[in-house]
């Protein structure tokens, strides 16, 4: 497990997601009160609570848990680490909270989402006691020594996707809404995943955060870059591409996602980091298609 500090206030714990380094981070953001941003999977939450061990941080001292969003990835090691860590409330949108409380239902619809090759690779949620679960939306959180973390909506990856904007440095903690930028697997593309992907919405988000002028995004997946129009344009332009593929291959009939999504992301790559790349790759094509399926259903919608 590997521990870096991203800026003066915050550090990244690599808590080895899907079972690699350089996949996945939570975020420490140290005020007088300690928060996380991200949690991982079930998985990785063993390594994060390492992780705050090798930082000399008593589990006592976390008093905020902060997800992105729905996704395991994401808050799927919610449940693990508000076990470990007492004195700590989760924050998610309010509009998919009960899933945390309650995660069968978001369990199964993962299990669908990622496919049966990458399901074991994220692990069983715990339910969270309804009562530590807090509305991220509005939120703005102020953790003392100037350090105040504040909610900005950017749906499309996910209707209930979130971004905190830490006031101190003016870094945005994006999530996924530049998609992935894994340098050290070469994997730098927007995950536009099934079952609720929104073109539209992502495109707005975008252009939203680009007028924004970040001076850094913490990308979850992975790491602080400072790069951030090369990051937003690039990512723009990644899913106009895949767009287009979607809807040359809807035109031509049945789309073969599996074919799709190996043209869009070649990764001959057979060993855990080519799961990753077919899985993340896969549910973006399948996440396209059903969006492009459901905006012809409903033009206007
Ligand atoms: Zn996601």
């Amino acid at each position: 497990m590997e521990i870096f500090q991203v800026d003066e206030h915050i550090w990244a714990i690599d808590h080895e997601l899907l079972g690699l380094p350089g996949v996945g981070v939570t975020y420490v953001v140290r005020g007088e009160e300690i928060a996380l941003v991200e949690t991982g999977t079930a998985l990785t939450a063993p390594k994060t609570l390492a992780g705050l061990d090798a930082l000399g941080i008593p589990r006592e001292a976390v008093r905020h848990i902060l997800c992105t969003h729905i996704h395991m990835d994401h808050c799927g090691g919610s449940g693990h680490l508000a076990a470990a860590l007492p004195n700590a409330t989760v924050y998610i949108n309010s509009s998919v909270a009960e899933h945390l409380a309650n995660p069968t239902k978001l369990m199964a619809s993962v299990r669908r989402a990622v496919g049966e090759e990458a399901w074991p690779l994220h692990g069983e949620l715990l339910p969270i006691p309804a009562e530590r679960i807090h509305p991220a939306e509005t939120l703005r959180l102020d953790l003392g020594r100037d350090v105040v973390l504040e909610a900005i909506a950017t749906p499309g990856h996910s209707p209930d996707h979130l971004s905190y904007r830490d006031l101190k440095s003016g870094g945005l903690f994006i999530g996924d809404a530049a998609g992935l930028v894994m340098e050290r697997w070469g994997l730098v593309f927007p995950v536009t995943p099934v079952p609720a992907y929104n073109l539209e919405t992502h495109q707005a988000t975008i252009a939203k955060l680009r007028a924004l002028n970040l001076p850094r995004i913490y990308v979850t997946h992975y790491g602080p870059h400072d790069d951030v129009d090369h990051q937003l344009n690039y990512a723009a332009e990644r899913l106009a591409e895949l767009f287009d593929l979607v809807d040359r291959a809807l035109a031509d009939g049945d789309p073969d996602v599996d074919a799709l999504a190996a043209r869009w992301v070649p990764y001959p790559d057979d060993g855990p980091a080519g799961v990753v790349a077919r899985s993340w790759s896969r549910m973006s094509v399948a996440g396209m298609i059903r969006y492009e399926l459901k905006r012809r259903q409903s033009p206007t919608a």
